[in-house]
């Protein structure tokens, strides 16, 4: 098995001649094409590299328009009013790599360098429960003395905190570099969600100009990691690309058939996919001006696009984005946001936010995790869910897109959002966000097709009222 491993890990499944081919074959098309392939979206099942080509290509702004109206019809089928929210948490920004587009680069000596031990971590993770998180993502640099075992221990001592009233990490997901086998087995057994790693671009040539140095170079070794991770174990795998390194129509079909090649390799697709775009970063040149930038109105097309080729995987978008904006992003596709964030170890223990010569990358949207809701919940009618459900009872890889296929996710993500909006209301919401969220759960229940999970909401929720907590379907 291993021995197969090595030899499969050898060559990259990302073909670019196909890419370029598909893209090549799809250049200015028609009308029909791009109504037809529309039409297949509408099936829900996602599209092919060569039909997402078709829409990556098309040049005819009111076609644009209907592809967005496609994104946000399929975005609301599948995922509601729901927007699922964490923050990411940053152990350490010592790193081994020089990529030329990140602030934690080794050549960039003007950053200040730490990693949280296990006392700080324990008092992050406490200042992020008391603003009413329940789902972070570890963010770490890549050091080579950091291995499985001492990834794991972190995770564990995040699991260990809990404060206040319902004050507790429910799942905990990872974006650190790439492990042997072994090493994701020992990551795995800490109990993490997913693992989360960007394979930043899938254009070789363009990956081993901005990699300068370090283990990172290796660009079969990241685009192999979720496959070692999943084959440790771990079945819900997240990926990304870094927008504005390389062309973005490359990247979409990339991350396209990198999703497909988990899906052959494991009967599983990744759990979710990231776009993060390129932000200025300290002593990192390339990030002030990225060699292809993507604006806002293509960045919006790939949101939408990625929203229509893989409907069932759910699109993260990060702080890196502002708030207007990322409210627009919201309608057409996205189904997690992280929120009230901070991008240096020890951040959030710090009185004096973002600071240059600590942080990764600009932050975009600084409002905290209060006003992310407040907005969410007055201007939206949108219900911020920390449903960590699935992962707990084991519906997870191959049994959670089963389940996501189906309509019946319905019976448990709207419920679970509900439930766990009422514990952040009761718990840490401000007065206006409690004023605004009570009466918008009360509108929700209405809505309810099926009375007998109406009436068990309910009966949950005025359980929360009395005083239980993390109640779930
Ligand atoms: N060090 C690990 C790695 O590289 O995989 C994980 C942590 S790294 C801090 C997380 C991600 O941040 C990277 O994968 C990259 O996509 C993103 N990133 C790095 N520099 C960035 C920048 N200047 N702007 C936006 N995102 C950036
Ligand atoms: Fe290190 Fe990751 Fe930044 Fe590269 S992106 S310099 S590996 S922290």
């Amino acid at each position: 098995m291993a021995e197969l491993a090595l030899k499969k890990e050898q060559f990259s499944f990302i073909d670019e001649y196909r890419i370029w081919s598909e893209l090549s074959q799809a250049q200015h098309p028609v009308a029909k094409q791009v109504e037809e392939v529309l039409e297949r979206a509408r099936e829900k099942k996602g599209l092919t590299t060569l039909e997402t080509a078709v829409l990556l290509q098309n040049e005819d702004k009111e076609l644009d328009e209907a592809i967005f109206e496609v994104a946000r019809q399929i975005k609301l089928e599948i995922y509601g009013n729901r927007i699922v929210l964490f923050a990411p948490l940053y152990i350490s920004n010592e790193c081994g790599n020089s990529c030329s587009y990140c602030g934690f680069a080794a050549r960039n000596k003007e950053l200040h360098r730490k990693t949280l031990n296990a006392t700080e971590i324990r008092e992050e993770v406490q200042t992020l429960e008391e603003l009413g998180h329940k789902r972070l993502l570890l963010v770490y640099g890549e050091r080579s003395d950091f291995n499985g075992e001492h990834y794991a221990k972190d995770v564990e001592t995040v699991y260990s905190v809990k404060s206040g009233k319902s004050g507790e990490i429910r799942r905990l997901n990872v974006n650190l570099a790439p492990l042997s086998v072994e090493d994701f087995r020992i990551l795995k057994g800490s109990g993490i969600g997913t693992y989360q790693c960007f394979q930043e671009t899938y254009h070789r040539d363009t990956y081993e100009k901005v990699h300068l140095s370090g283990r990172k170079k290796d660009f079969l070794w990241r685009l192999y990691a979720l496959h070692r991770a999943q084959e440790a174990g771990i079945d819900d795998v997240a990926m990304g690309a870094l927008f504005g390194l390389f062309n973005h129509k490359f990247e979409v079909l990339a991350l396209l058939m990198h999703a497909q090649q988990l899906e052959k390799d494991f009967g599983v697709g990744p759990h979710t996919i990231s776009f993060p775009r390129i932000e200025p970063a300290l002593g990192a040149a390339i990030s002030y001006t990225p060699p292809n930038p993507v604006d806002n109105y293509n960045f919006k097309k790939v949101v939408a696009i990625l929203r229509i080729m893989t409907p069932y995987t759910g699109l993260i978008l990060t702080t890196r984005e502002n708030a207007d904006f990322r409210k627009e992003l919201l309608k057409i596709g996205v189904s997690q946001m992280s929120a009230g964030s901070r991008t240096y170890p020890g951040a959030y223990r710090d009185s004096r936010a973002n600071l240059p010569d600590k942080q990764q990358f600009t932050i975009g949207d600084t409002r905290s995790l209060d006003e992310v809701i407040f907005d969410l919940s007055e201007n939206l009618a949108y219900i911020p869910s920390f449903c960590t459900a699935c992962y707990r009872l084991g519906r997870t890889g191959d049994h959670f897109m089963g389940l996501a296929k189906s309509s019946f996710i319905n019976k448990f993500c709207q419920p679970n959002a509900l439930l766990t909006f009422k514990e952040y209301l009761n718990d840490y919401a401000s007065d206006r966000t409690r004023a605004s969220g009570q009466p918008l759960i009360s509108r929700e229940l209405l809505r309810f097709e099926d009375n007998s999970r109406c009436a068990a909401v309910e009966a949950r929720l005025k359980r929360i009222d009395d005083g239980e907590r993390d109640l779930y379907f």
